[in-house]
């Protein structure tokens, strides 16, 4: 009798530690930060492309939601070059600069700001790490296209890790520079493979293509999930903290090329690589989870079907438009996300949460 209410007790506080650690009570500030941007991402790709999806919807485990207005400098609709620099440096520039004002100015990165307080900083991406969204974290460039000239800036050590594509920008340049060796003796680990293995380092450039990723449906996999394990495994090895950047960068290309299937798959991996993320912050008081995008792109539209049960997508424009997009936030400091805001502003917030000076 005694033996059992002992085991009665032992059962309590079990129960008790479960709900503790399976439901993290969030702090009001967060140590560690992964920022995941679906590139071309609008509602209309969220709402066609999840209503098609068997598994769990990432998207609605969001408790806060906001609206970015995604506009540049001098441009109602943005490329990616103005809308990511609009969230690493928080001011809005002309469309095509990387890190830089509307003056061309290099201004200090939201990655730049954190290493100076030895917060850890990555970049994830299914094109090369030197594109337009994961380049405007760490480089500062008067045009996107200036891919060798971004690399480089890898040097600078204000981006920890990136993994992706993009091996021709570090081993097979215009300028014949062999960029593995010069980050190598900058203390990175610099490894080129067709699959990604565990890295066990705090500082590395790892590609897995020449150029971009092969798309989901030329069988890319599992990799963003898998990559963005793997960043963060080493990231959160820092006492500090970190700063994380995942791009579901095809999205966009789908919408390009106002192709369906191509954005839905793509949408697809981005949603099962934000539940993995989600489920280890459900696990972690100090972490936050942003998810936006830096403009929508095709113009989707989400037309009634001659079945009236489902629906008919039509994209109207080959290009990227001017609508709102959503920002979802999760954990710590995540009601900070809620309104509806420039898209610099969530440059200042996350300065703000992180305390970044
Ligand atoms: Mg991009
Ligand atoms: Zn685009």
């Amino acid at each position: 009798m005694v033996l059992k209410r002992f085991f009665q007790i032992v059962w309590l506080f079990g129960l008790m530690g479960l709900t503790q650690t399976s439901i993290a009570q969030h702090s009001a500030k967060p140590k560690r930060v992964v920022f995941l941007i679906g590139d071309g991402m609008g509602l209309t790709q969220i709402s066609g492309a999840m209503s098609q999806y068997n598994g769990q919807n990432a998207f609605m485990r969001f408790p806060f939601v906001g609206l970015s207005k995604t506009s540049s400098a001098k441009q109602y609709i943005t490329d990616s070059g103005a809308g990511a620099t609009a969230f690493s440096i928080g001011k809005k520039t002309y469309n095509n600069a990387i890190g830089v004002d509307v003056d061309t100015l290099s201004q200090p990165t939201l990655f730049e700001l954190a290493k100076k307080q030895n917060i850890a900083t990555g970049v994830v991406a299914t094109v090369s790490i030197q594109h337009a969204t994961p380049a405007s974290f760490y480089a500062h460039v008067k045009h996107r296209k200036m891919y060798d000239s971004i690399s480089t800036f890898l040097l600078s050590g204000n981006c920890d890790i990136a993994i992706g594509g993009g091996a021709n920008f570090i081993y097979n340049r215009a300028d014949k520079r062999n960029l593995a060796d010069d980050l190598k003796a900058k203390g990175f680990g610099v490894f080129n493979d067709s699959i990604l293995v565990d890295i066990n380092a705090s500082k590395y450039i790892y590609t897995l293509a020449k150029d971009e990723m092969k798309p989901i449906l030329k069988g890319r996999g599992d990799f963003l999930k898998r990559a963005s394990n793997q960043a963060i495994k080493n990231l959160s090895k820092n006492i500090n903290g970190y700063l994380l950047m995942v791009e579901g960068s095809q999205i966009d290309w789908g919408g390009h090329e106002n192709d369906y299937q191509y954005m839905k798959t793509e949408l697809w991996d981005f949603n099962e690589t934000i539940n993995t993320i989600l489920d280890m912050a459900a696990q972690d008081k100090d972490m936050l989870v942003i998810v936006t995008a830096d403009h929508e792109t095709g113009g989707l539209t989400l037309n009634e079907s001659d079945d009236k049960l489902s629906f008919t997508p039509k994209f109207t424009t080959g290009d990227h438009t001017g609508v709102m997009v959503p920002v979802f936030a999760y954990g710590a400091g995540a009601h900070e996300f809620a309104g509806m805001y420039e898209n610099t502003e969530i440059f200042n917030k996350i300065v703000k949460l992180l305390n970044l000076k």
